[in-house]
Parts: C-alpha cells; sequence; structure tokens
C-alpha cells in the first residue's frame, strides 16, 4: 500500500491524502487550499494526481478546507462516490454550492477591475454547475456502519465531535488473506462541546494519519472562566448600550454561539438580549443541524423533543435581507450582531465593522482562530487604524478575546487519542498542522510510543505502509 499527502502536509489547510492499492485509488478529503491568491491558484487547480484514476472519495467532514476541491475533482473526469456521514451531505452541499458563487462573484469583481487595464480574464476553480454536479455523487453513511467502497476496500465513520457529521474515517483493505487498516483522524473535537456528542474512543488501526493543528499547544480558559467573561460583556453592554459584534465562521462556530448563549440565558447567568444572526449560510447551515438531530448529544436532543428548534429563542433572530442587515447599522444597542466572515475577510461582518468600529461603546468579540495578515489578526493585535475596504479607519471600540471556544482537540487530547488506539499501530503520519505543531506532537507521539513509526511528512511525499 502506498499512502502519499497533496495537502495540509506541514500545514493547515487544503486537506488530501491518497491511498493506492492494487488496482485501488482512494482519496482522503479533498480540500480547497486557501492563502494567497497565486499560490491557491496553484495548489487548487491541479490537485497533484490523476482525478481519473481515482476510485473514491471518503470526506471525514464538511469544512471547506476538507471538501472544498471536490468539484475540481468532478470537473477533471472523477467518477467515483464520494462517501461521508449523512449530515456531512447535507452541510457539505450547502458549503460548496456557497463556495462556487463566492467563486464567480469574486471573479467577476476582479475582472471587471482587470480588463480596464487590458489583463488577462480569471477563471474560477470551479463553477455552480460543478458543484452540483459532484453534489450528486455524495453517498451518506450512517456512524459505524461498514459501508464497501470497492471490492477489496471497507470503511466506516466514527463520530470525533468536531462539527455536525465531522468524523474518523477507518478504511480496511483485504488481499488475499490479509488486511491492513488504516484510521484518518479527520478534524478531532472536544468533549462537552455544545449541540455534539463527545468525540466516540477510536478503532484499531494499523497506521494512523491523524490532525495537530494544536499539537504544540494547550487550550487554557474554560469553563467559568469563559462564563465571567461573557457575563461582564453582557453587563458591560447593557450599561454602554453597546453592539457586540462577533465575527464567526458560518458553520461550527455560529451554532455553537447560539447554544452556549441559550444556555447561560437559561440558567439565568446572563440577561437575555437582542441577537441576530445576520449571516444568510450560516442561516441555510443551522437549517441543516435542524435536519439531523441523530447527531446531538443528550442536552440538544432534550430540547428538540420538548420545544421543537434548539436554535431558536424569543430573543434570537436570522436576518437574511441585505436591507434587514443594513437596517442593523441604524440600530442602537445593547445587542448581540454574529455574522460571517470568521476572519472578517469578507461578507457582512466587515460592514458592521465599518459602522460600528469608531463608537467607543461597542465591543468586537473574538471567538476563533485569526491567520496571520487578515483583519481579525490585525483587530486582535490591537491594531488603533485598521485598513476597512482599502480604508484606513479609526478603532475605538473594544477588542475581546476568548480563547478557548476552539473545537478542535488540544495536544493533551491529541495524545489521549493515540493512548486510547488498542492495539496500538505501528506507523503514524502527523499531518494538517503548521510545522512547529506537527514537529512537536510527533515528537511527544514518538517519545510515549518509542515502537512506532511515527513521520511527519512533507507535501507530496510518498510512503510505503
Ligand atoms: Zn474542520
Amino acid at each position: 500500500m502506498k499512502l502519499s499527502f497533496h495537502g495540509a502536509a506541514r500545514s493547515v489547510t487544503g486537506s488530501r491524502h491518497l491511498l493506492e492499492m492494487p488496482g485501488n485509488r482512494i482519496l482522503l478529503d479533498c480540500g480547497l487550499f486557501q492563502g494567497q491568491r497565486q499560490e491557491a491558484d496553484r495548489q487548487n487547480r491541479f490537485l497533484g494526481f490523476d482525478p481519473r484514476s481515482i476510485q473514491a472519495v471518503l470526506l471525514s467532514h464538511a469544512h471547506i478546507d476538507h471538501s472544498g476541491a471536490l468539484p475540481v475533482l468532478g470537473k477533471h473526469q472523477f467518477r467515483g462516490n464520494v462517501h461521508m456521514t449523512r449530515a456531512t451531505v447535507d452541510l457539505a452541499a450547502v458549503m460548496l454550492e456557497d463556495s462556487a458563487r463566492l467563486q464567480e462573484n469574486d471573479c467577476a469583481y476582479l475582472n471587471k477591475k482587470e480588463n480596464r487595464r487590458g489583463k488577462r480574464c480569471l477563471q474560477p476553480f470551479y463553477e455552480s454547475r460543478d458543484a452540483r454536479a459532484i453534489i450528486r455523487r455524495f453517498v451518506g453513511a450512517r456512524y459505524g456502519d461498514t459501508i464497501k467502497v470497492t471490492p477489496r476496500v471497507t470503511a466506516s465513520f466514527h463520530d470525533v465531535g468536531h462539527i455536525l457529521g465531522s468524523a474518523a474515517i477507518r478504511l480496511k483493505y483485504s488481499a488475499r488473506g490479509n488486511s491492513t487498516t488504516v484510521l484518518f483522524s479527520g478534524d478531532l473535537g472536544r468533549s462537552q462541546m455544545p449541540i455534539l456528542r463527545d468525540p466516540t474512543p477510536p478503532p484499531s488501526c494499523d497506521v494512523l494519519i491523524i490532525e495537530s493543528t494544536y499539537g504544540d499547544r494547550l487550550h487554557e480558559e474554560a469553563g467559568e472562566a469563559l462564563t465571567q467573561k461573557a457575563q461582564q460583556l453582557v453587563a458591560h453592554a447593557k450599561e454602554h448600550k453597546s453592539k457586540i459584534i462577533v465575527p464567526a465562521f458560518a458553520l461550527g462556530r455560529t451554532q455553537d454561539l447560539v447554544m452556549r448563549i441559550k444556555r447561560l440565558v437559561a440558567e439565568g447567568r446572563i440577561d437575555p438580549l437582542p441577537i441576530y444572526i445576520d449571516s444568510p449560510l450560516a442561516s441555510k447551515v443551522t437549517d441543516v443541524f435542524r435536519k439531523h438531530p441523530e447527531c446531538y448529544d443528550e442536552e440538544t436532543f432534550r430540547t428538540f423533543t420538548s420545544e421543537g428548534d434548539p436554535f431558536a429563542a424569543r430573543y434570537i433572530r436570522y436576518v437574511s435581507s441585505p436591507e434587514e442587515s443594513k437596517r442593523l447599522n441604524e440600530m442602537k444597542g445593547p445587542c448581540v450582531i454574529i455574522a460571517s466572515s470568521g476572519m472578517c475577510e469578507g461578507g457582512r461582518v466587515v460592514h458592521h465593522l465599518k459602522h460600528g468600529i469608531q463608537d467607543e461603546a461597542n465591543i468586537i468579540a473574538i471567538v476563533g482562530f485569526q491567520a496571520e495578515h487578515t483583519l481579525g489578526r490585525r483587530l486582535v493585535e490591537g491594531w488603533d487604524v485598521v485598513p476597512i475596504f482599502g480604508i484606513p479607519t479609526p478603532r475605538r471600540a473594544q477588542v475581546v478575546v476568548f480563547n478557548g471556544l476552539s473545537a478542535h482537540a488540544d495536544r493533551n487530547d491529541l495524545l489521549a487519542y493515540v493512548r486510547a488506539i488498542s492495539p496500538a499501530p505501528q506507523q503514524v503520519f502527523v499531518v494538517h498542522g503548521e510545522e512547529k505543531q506537527a514537529l512537536s506532537l510527533g515528537a511527544a507521539i514518538q517519545t510515549e510510543h518509542p515502537g512506532m513509526a511515527v513521520v511527519v511528512p512533507a507535501k507530496d511525499s510518498i510512503y510505503e505502509i
């Protein structure tokens, strides 16, 4: 068997790993590379292998850095099935249609600008019709069921509590009376997350491919510390009639925040205040969440059976039209506006920042990871003047950073996951982490398990397993 890495190797974006067995080529994830334009162009137009030679894809979850290049496969004559959990089928469909639309709009905008300078025409990586074509090849499975992928390969999906539908994938290849099992962790979640069940213990495997997003870090702030910070924020907002602007990813983070706020209100820890979810994509994603109670944890399932809709409350409003979104600019606080994109690189949240950032009563609450060079990162770094739509804008609003809301396992969780595999795997590949994170986790696994062959693969490297 051969295993090669075509993305998210010593980096976190564009997850794509290829398994080759005699007569079988199976792809694990097919993520979009996100980064600077030229590099993204190179990485997303050429996937690093011939899509026609792939028999099937197994998808760990619907985040775009894991699923976002699937339509590129379809464009290049891939004719197999794409297997994933049932919730991931619905989520990935929404995400890919949105991704195609974003690319079409981006290219149209840039081409309009470039045309004036007589430059060449840009093409999106894929269009809506490519997204629709690959979505027709999606096949949904239940957690734990064994599915036949090819005559010699079976697979099963195991809940990892990262986002709705997220799974570790166990693949088994059988030939001439022997079998080899590979476990791909996808993105590992954490226990005690709202909505989701805790990660299930890992099944046995010969070879493990494990993520390392937080391979060198521990999540600090948790439980009571987080609650107290939220209480202070709401009290401040009530007193100063603040708008709390929260940049949040439409998939996962937004629903997680809604549930956390609802829980604090129900427990009487904070007073309810108007909450606007201003993201059409987040609304669509939340609709998918409503369709999949089979993925809920006990608390969310109880709300679902007693109240019907776990994501609704009288103080929560899902904003759809651009007009209503604009009206929020004129509105007085206290209120919370949750909008995407999560790193303030586009979307409605940038408009809310433009209108709200110069008012010292307002608060910008950062609740997720902010990559370098993004507007979100500049806010975290405390810049006094930030560029918004290219215009230097003074920041008077206060920035409050919440660490510890991550949906990713930290270093201790990752090490515990490896420890829980019985019998221990012989080979471990550490992927999906910046180099420092991946190398650090790899070294820690090696120290704990001297008998394992631990590798931190570079991009496009190939290994015999
Ligand atoms: Zn993810």
